[in-house]
């Protein structure tokens, strides 16, 4: 038999409600604060990606889904998200309809990364993009956002980290201070980590092996080199997200591993996932807009992990999802009325009710069996005696109270059913 892919989840019906649920949430927060949502595709050029991300970190290096296609060009399957939407944004003349776009998304992506709890090949992410605005204000914005989502999901163990990792400069020269710190303990990092040292050696601080911890426990932090532009923008950050109530830690490993970060960083982090524990990340990424070849364009915006959160959510057990009922069942009672029960349910399904009866000829009481299985709120018989008078006999399921219904009246039914 042929299975799914390693790392990849079919989303059966019983699983998509809750998939619904956190959807709406998203889309209602989102709009609430003016985001459009967007759709890329899913493959773009490699190309795309390489200069976005950055040659040198693990979903570059290691994880795309890359592939020839039949023009001999290099596709990917969508790593994350942010690198299509500023290649649309640029493409799309996006910030010449106004100075600030703001975007959100809900996409499947995929990363060859090894699967474990909370770690998928094809996994989903909703995310935001504001691209037009260095307001800080913007960037404890974003934060809220993505707060509130989780929040409105009634999760309660959760964490928000914020950094700020400062303008490229301060990051040159706080790379030169961080090589000079480790130079003579290189050998002792882990073999990912000395590999870091040499090609991106912010992202030693990403590493979660002990050695490499205890080596960089007394490392300098970018936060306190700062230049005063970050700064400030970083002071105005907390002031702000302090101002809105939203609890925060400030976390001076917190680096991200994408390369096109700048200034302020964040992740929310959960209590009840195990290991993988980052629920969201974000930060702002003022050059990326120039490295895609567009106009010098400041941004903010934030990635999350929908498995991950749903996670969080189920071992919370922070909300619950009631099984979509129908409004009425149709039972067939006699065997020769079977077109007449299609017939008026397509009736009542244009005129808006959920509506199910029985298509392979089963008795009256395999009928009120799968009525009461999918929790109709009404069951209407058709046939018998009452038929033979036009009449018809509506249920209502909650209180058993019985009502004959004229056949040919069928906006009695729907009354009865709307009150
Ligand atoms: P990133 O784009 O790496 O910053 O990831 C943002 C969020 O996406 C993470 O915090 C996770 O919740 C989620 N995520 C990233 N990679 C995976 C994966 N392989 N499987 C499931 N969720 C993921």
């Amino acid at each position: 038999m042929i299975k799914a892919i390693k790392g990849t989840k079919d989303l059966l019906p019983s699983d998509v409600p809750r998939w619904h649920y956190l959807e709406d949430i998203v889309k209602k927060i989102f709009t609430n604060f003016n985001y459009k949502e967007i759709r890329t595709p899913i493959f773009e050029l490699t190309s795309l990606f390489a200069r976005s991300i950055g040659e040198e970190t693990d979903i570059v290096g290691k994880e795309m889904y890359t592939f020839e296609d039949m023009s001999g060009a290099s596709i990917t399957l969508k790593p994350e998200m942010t690198a299509g939407v500023v290649r649309a944004f640029i493409e799309h003349s996006l910030g010449a309809q106004q100075q600030l776009t703001k975007l959100y998304y809900i996409s499947p992506m995929f990363r060859q990364e090894k699967p474990q709890a909370g770690r998928l090949r094809q996994f989903h992410q909703f995310g935001g993009e504001a691209i037009g605005s260095a307001s800080p204000i913007l960037d404890a914005e974003m934060i809220q956002i993505a707060f509130d989502i989780l929040k409105s999901l009634g999760l309660k163990d959760l964490t928000v980290k914020i950094n700020s990792l400062g303008t490229t400069e301060t990051r040159e020269n706080f790379k030169n201070l961080l090589r000079e710190f480790l130079n003579d303990k290189k050998d002792k990092l882990s073999e990912d980590s000395k590999k870091r040292f040499d090609n991106n050696i912010l992202r030693i601080f990403d590493s979660k092996i002990e050695i490499d911890q205890k080596l960089l426990a007394d490392a300098p932090a970018l936060i306190d080199q700062l230049d005063d532009e970050s700064k400030n923008d970083f002071d105005l950050v907390k002031e702000y997200l302090t101002k809105i109530n939203i609890p925060f830690e400030i976390d001076p490993h917190l680096v991200r591993g994408l390369d096109y970060y700048s200034k302020t960083t964040f992740e929310i982090i959960s209590g009840k996932v195990g290991a993988q524990d980052a629920l969201l990340g974000g930060g702002r990424y003022d050059l990326l807009a120039e490295q895609l070849g567009g106009k010098p364009t400041p941004a903010v915006g934030f990635a999350a992990g929908i498995e991950r959160i749903l996670l969080a959510c189920e071992n919370e057990n922070s909300f619950k999802v009631d099984e979509l009922s129908i409004d009425i069942y149709l039972i067939r009672i006699d065997k020769e009325l079977e077109l007449k029960v299609s017939e008026l349910a397509s009736e009542l399904r244009r005129k808006g009710l959920r509506v199910e009866y029985d298509y392979l000829q089963r008795s009256v009481k395999a009928q009120m069996r799968e009525a009461n299985k999918f929790n109709a709120r009404f069951a209407l018989f058709i046939g018998g005696g009452e038929y033979e008078e036009g009449k018809m006999n509506l249920k209502d399921m909650k209180t058993s109270e019985q009502k004959l219904i004229p056949i040919d009246n069928i906006s009695e039914v729907i009354d009865n059913i709307k009150i």
